[in-house]
């Protein structure tokens, strides 16, 4: 027998076997190796098999949602790329720490624009002034309560309405869509909570004095007859074969169905109203089916102003839910900012010149409280003001 040195055998085997021995082993081992890999090969087979015939996207999603509820299904969407999940989407410059060491900035402006150039700059070193005009921060992003004075150019109001936590107008800003990331982003550092808010409702009334002789008309109704009517005038036409210049004989099939889905058709393409509508007495129980309400007349809904822009309001990306508002008032946005940066800002100062100099910038600007002209120098200025105060100011 020849022996095998030790370095040629099993790790199991301490001393050295004979090459017969060791060349069963080897077999042994390789047919094994096989079978075993023969079976997890089916295995795996049989598994992607019943797996692929339960899961899709959506049975994924809804065992994540009954595990993990609508956060976990909303980072999946993320994660699979479906959906930007807002507060982790958002992208912030990526200014170095120290990189601003030893620059002055001056801030033009302390709305929210000013206000998180401030955050960021300062975050990486810069030192900055913020120059505000108002005695608050925020500028647009501005919410009134009962009591609050509000000056105008030439008169001032003061809110006559009560004074509760919930009871407040956003005059500015309200609303934020679901894909500003960067905002939302804000409000989650800065814990601003959320809610939603209805930024469409198809129970509402729309109002024309032009149209239906002046009665409001709830939107689901104006909405849901002028769809059925187009669908149908569009049906009667494919059907009439007046669009077959348009549309190849298989698209005008597919686009019949299509018109039928879309404006709520009974089988022979034509619009009979749709309980899409909802109904004039509520459906109930047993013998209660409900009573819809009738179609609204076409000539009155053209005649009416409501589909220049209120019929397709929330079709907008930037309308279209989800949108969300600040608990409380869009100002607890600005609020949250100025805890950030309030102790940059000058309030009651009033910029009236930018001028360019060799070592940067000089702002000329008037302190309101004192009446005082004053000037500030840095190396760069941020002009956050509005174009159409811009225009005005010397520079
Ligand atoms: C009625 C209305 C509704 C809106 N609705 C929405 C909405 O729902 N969702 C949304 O995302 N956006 C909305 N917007 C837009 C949003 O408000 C603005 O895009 C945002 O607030 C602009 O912020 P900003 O910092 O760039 O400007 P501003 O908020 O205008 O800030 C500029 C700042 O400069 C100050 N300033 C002006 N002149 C001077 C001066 N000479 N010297 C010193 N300071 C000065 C002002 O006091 C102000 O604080 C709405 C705007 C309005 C007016």
């Amino acid at each position: 027998m020849i022996r095998l040195p030790i370095y040629l055998c099993h790790p199991t085997h301490k001393v050295g076997i004979d090459w017969l021995q060791f060349l069963e082993f080897l077999l042994a081992k390789v047919v094994t190796t096989k079978v075993a890999i023969a079976q997890i090969k089916a295995q795996r087979q049989k598994l992607i098999t019943v797996w692929s015939a339960f899961m899709n996207r959506r049975t994924l999603l809804n065992l994540v949602g009954r595990a993990g509820g609508t956060a976990a299904v909303l980072t999946t969407l993320n994660a699979l790329g479906f959906w930007n999940s807002a507060a982790t989407a958002s992208k912030r410059p990526q200014l170095a720490a120290g990189s601003g060491e030893g620059v002055k900035v001056a801030i033009l402006g302390g709305g929210l624009a000013g206000m998180t150039a401030a955050y960021e700059l300062t975050k990486a070193g810069y030192t900055c002034t913020v120059l505000e005009a108002r005695d608050r921060a925020g500028g647009r992003c501005w919410t009134l309560r009962g009591g609050d004075t509000v000056a105008e150019i030439d008169s001032q109001q003061t809110c006559p309405f009560e004074i509760a936590e919930d009871l407040y107008i956003n005059p500015g800003p309200a609303r934020i869509p679901h894909h500003h990331t960067h905002l939302l982003g804000y409000c989650k550092e800065f814990g601003v909570p959320l809610q939603v808010i209805v930024n469409e409702n198809r129970g509402a009334y729309f109002q024309d004095d032009e149209a239906f002789g002046g009665q409001p008309m709830m939107n689901r109704r104006v909405v849901n007859d002028t769809r059925g009517y187009i669908a149908e005038l569009l049906a009667k036409a494919v059907s009439k074969n007046a669009l077959d210049q348009e549309i190849s004989e298989e698209d005008k099939e597919q686009l019949l169905k299509l018109v039928k889905s879309f404006g709520a058709l009974d089988k022979d393409y034509l619009y009979k109203g749709t309980a899409r509508s909802s109904y004039k007495q509520p459906r109930g129980a047993g013998l209660t089916p409900g009573e819809r309400y009738e179609i609204l007349p076409m000539s009155e809904l053209l005649k009416s102003a409501f589909w220049e822009y209120k019929l397709q309001f929330g079709e907008g990306c930037d309308q279209a839910a989800t949108m969300l508002q600040p608990i409380g008032g869009m100002d607890q946005i600005a609020k949250a900012f100025e805890r950030q940066v309030g102790q940059l800002i000058q309030y009651n100062v009033e910029v009236s010149q930018i001028r360019k100099t060799s070592a940067g910038v000089q702002i000329v600007y008037t302190d309101k409280t004192t009446a005082t002209p004053a000037t500030l120098e840095a190396n760069f200025a941020i002009c956050t003001f509005p174009l159409s105060v811009l225009k005005d100011i010397d520079c």
